[in-house]
């Protein structure tokens, strides 16, 4: 195997300096899997295994099996037309013990020109019984040569992915392994330890050359699975380390307003206007946000808190520090009714004091919005409640002091930078996030911020009931709402669209809406409707009628979803509950609950029901905890489809999964943690290669200057 011209080659070189790579090979990994350079190579992993000592027979095989391998003669192949075009290709494969179909429908030239009829092969897939036979499409398939399959088995063979392209071109799972094979015989000497000797031992980690041999070619599965344990935690690790240290170095170089004085305003807000006592988490949290302005380093704070638990008093006591401060404050919502909402609450909450508080939406008129420029200018306007409006170039403050965002995962990284870019000295920012997430998903997408919990509900709320009805308790759950109605509750009634969609047989928003008049006839009851296609002014007033108690029926699609707030409305129905998400049901049912009242969540459903499905309906009659939905909603639908997460990169993990290494990540945030307490700058010998690291990463997300936003 070996060759002189492999001897003087490096990590940082391109493919093709290997040995058996052209140019065109090389170019091909390229554009399909973003591979560049040898280390590259390297440190694309299989996705799997496949054990070659295990091999069935057709007569062993069961439907739906996980993907097996079989070995058999290759038997002709025959192509099925439709209209004059070649719509599919089969062949039939056997062995002793029976026979089976192999299936193409892309590539058939090319699948006919690859294999021979008639010889030996192992072909692997997923099983499928399709009438009288079973069959696996698309199997990936190697031809038995004695001697090469002797030698390989027993030993675990690397699956890596592919792209059609690829298949096309012949690049197949096997020839991406030769070029592996290739590159670690030349640079495998290359490759050296980055985690200090410590972590390696605490954590009994596999040395990081080891590690990397033996994921691509394990001598077993535990030796497979060790390594991945020591590339995960490897992978963790550094962006815990990134994270952190960008925390420390926006800190040291960031001075932040001080808000040293508790000043008039909060004052007499706190004493006089406060419509309720706040819960020990609201003090709490309140308490950590003051000692954070107080400190003279920019505040970086994400504020989780469940549905109710009374976030936006504390954003409006911070913000009346930041007033108090002779600052200004601004509140930024995801959408127009949101922000809507929130401006009409803190409005109220701060009449009294005679504050300048205003909003600024997509709808503000133009002679508003000339008021509001004005106001800004002379420096009259104190707070500013709002949409993404607010980012708008004219909305210059002359000295933000605080800046919140109800965030709802919706505001990206980059947006929150222009909120700060406009001003010399940062505001202070609290980011608040109604749906609670997963403590691994906060560490990792909010992992340099600090982190407040409100991990308590205002006293005296019931838990919300929830129960999952089908379509025969239809006459059950109309009559349960005209009790409601009549005992002087309001009723929430949530479609999940709003069109009829042809493809689905799901009630749709405006044919509910026909059945509830139907069953609520005028003028003894009144219906508020509310979707997305209504202007913000009518959806508005639609709001206000309900709240105001004009209307007893809220027929409405998701759009309320978040931050309405009518307490004594007291039942939310869910139509078609199975196709909602779990964090979206929990928001839904989060707008009942709000008052004295025992609130109901009643969850209406067809019958056909996904095992997904169920596990989300079942839990949310279980259980009202934000956080304990927010995990289950995790191994459900993996980190990568979580609401909004989508748009952070650092959720673009090679191997750690959020889910189910939440014990690694944990271990890699502690350590980085202590790590950094004994040697912040990363000056001590044995962690210069991580120092290294991080400054490697710092320089690939730049541009923004994202080490220093939040
Ligand atoms: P969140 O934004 O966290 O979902 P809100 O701030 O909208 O919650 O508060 C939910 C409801 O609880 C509001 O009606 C609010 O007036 C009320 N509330 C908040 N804090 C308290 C408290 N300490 N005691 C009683 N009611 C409270
Ligand atoms: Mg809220």
């Amino acid at each position: 195997m070996s060759t002189d011209s492999n001897s003087f080659i490096l990590l940082s070189q391109p493919l093709h300096q290997l040995r058996g790579i052209s140019l065109d090979k090389a170019a091909l990994l390229q554009t399909e899997l973003g591979i560049y350079t040898i280390e590259n190579l390297i440190f694309h992993f299989p996705h799997r295994y496949v054990d070659k000592s295990e091999i069935y027979t057709i007569s062993q095989l069961q439907d739906d099996m996980p993907s097996c391998q079989i070995k058999g003669k290759l038997g002709v192949f025959q192509t099925v037309n439709s209209k004059s075009r070649i719509s599919r290709m089969t062949a039939k494969f056997t062995d002793v013990t029976g026979v089976m179909d192999l299936v193409w429908f892309k590539n058939i030239r090319g699948v006919e020109r690859a294999y021979t009829v008639g010889a030996e092969y192992i072909a692997f897939g997923n099983v499928k019984k399709f009438g009288r036979y079973f069959s696996i499409v698309h199997p990936e398939m190697e031809q038995v040569k004695s001697e090469t399959f002797a030698a390989q088995s027993g030993q675990m063979s690397s699956v890596y992915s592919l792209t059609e392209k690829m298949r096309k071109r012949y690049v197949d799972s096997k020839a991406i392994g030769r070029m592996v094979n290739e590159a670690l015989y030349a640079v495998a000497n290359q490759i050296k330890e980055i985690l200090p000797d410590a972590l390696i031992h605490k954590y009994r980690l596999m040395d990081r050359q080891s590690a990397i041999l033996q994921i691509h070619q394990p001598k077993d599965i535990s030796y497979a699975n060790d390594a991945k344990r020591r590339l995960k935690f490897e992978e963790l690790f550094i962006i815990q380390l990134s994270l952190l240290v960008s925390k420390q170095l926006r800190q040291q170089s960031y001075a932040g307003h001080i808000f040293d004085k508790v000043g008039p305003h909060f004052v007499d807000f706190y004493e006089n206007h406060l419509p309720f006592k706040l819960t020990n988490a609201q003090k709490r949290v309140l308490k950590e946000i003051r000692i954070d302005m107080r400190t003279g380093k920019q505040m970086n704070r994400l504020l989780q808190g469940d549905v109710g638990s009374g976030k936006t008093i504390v954003a409006i006591l911070s913000m009346l520090l930041a007033v108090d401060n002779g600052k200004q404050a601004i509140m930024m919502a995801p959408t127009e009714i949101l922000a809507t909402q929130h401006f009409n609450s803190i409005f109220k909450y701060l009449q009294p004091l005679g504050l300048n508080v205003r909003k600024l939406t997509g709808s503000t008129k133009k002679s508003e919005r000339n008021k509001l420029n004005e106001d800004l200018t002379m420096g009259t306007l104190h707070i500013m409640v709002g949409t993404h409006a607010l980012l708008e170039d004219w909305v210059a403050f002359p000295d933000l002091g605080i800046a919140i965002i109800d965030e709802q995962h919706r505001f990206g990284v980059a947006q929150r930078a222009r909120l700060w870019a406009k001003n010399v000295t940062p505001p202070h920012m609290l980011v608040m996030t109604a749906t609670p997430i997963p403590r691994t998903l906060a560490m990792t997408l909010y992992g340099d911020l600090d982190t407040s919990v409100l991990d308590e509900l205002p006293p005296g709320r019931k838990p919300i009931q929830t129960m999952h009805y089908f379509e025969n308790f239809r006459l059950k759950t109309l009559q349960f709402m005209r009790d409601q109605i009549a005992e002087g509750r309001q009723v929430y009634v949530v479609y999940p669209l709003i069109e009829e969609s042809e493809a689905m047989d799901y009630m749709n928003l405006n044919e509910g809406y026909d059945a509830i008049l139907s069953e609520f006839p005028r003028p003894k009851y009144q219906i508020s409707i509310v979707h997305g296609k209504q202007d913000a002014t009518a959806k508005e007033a639609e709001m206000q009628r309900f709240k105001k108690g004009e209307t007893q029926i809220m027929v409405s699609t998701t759009v309320i979803e978040v931050g309405v707030d009518v307490p004594n409305a007291s039942v939310m129905i869910i139509e078609s509950a199975e196709r909602f998400g779990l964090s979206q049901l929990h928001q839904l049912r989060g707008r009942v609950g709000r008052g004295a009242s025992q609130s109901f969540c009643i969850l209406m459903t067809g019958y056909k029901l996904s095992a997904d499905a169920k596990i989300r309906l079942e839990t949310m009659c279980r259980t009202n905890d934000g956080f304990e939905l927010s995990e289950v909603d995790l191994q459900l639908r993996g980190p990568g489809d979580l609401a909004g997460t989508k748009q952070s990169g650092i959720l673009e993990l090679k191997l750690a999964n959020l889910s189910q290494d939440q014990a690694i990540l944990t271990a890699a945030r502690e350590s980085a943690l202590e790590i950094l307490n004994i040697d912040p700058e990363l000056q001590l010998p044995e962690h210069k290669q991580l120092n290294k690291l991080v400054e490697k990463g710092k320089l690939n997300k730049d541009g923004l200057h994202w080490s220093i936003i939040s």
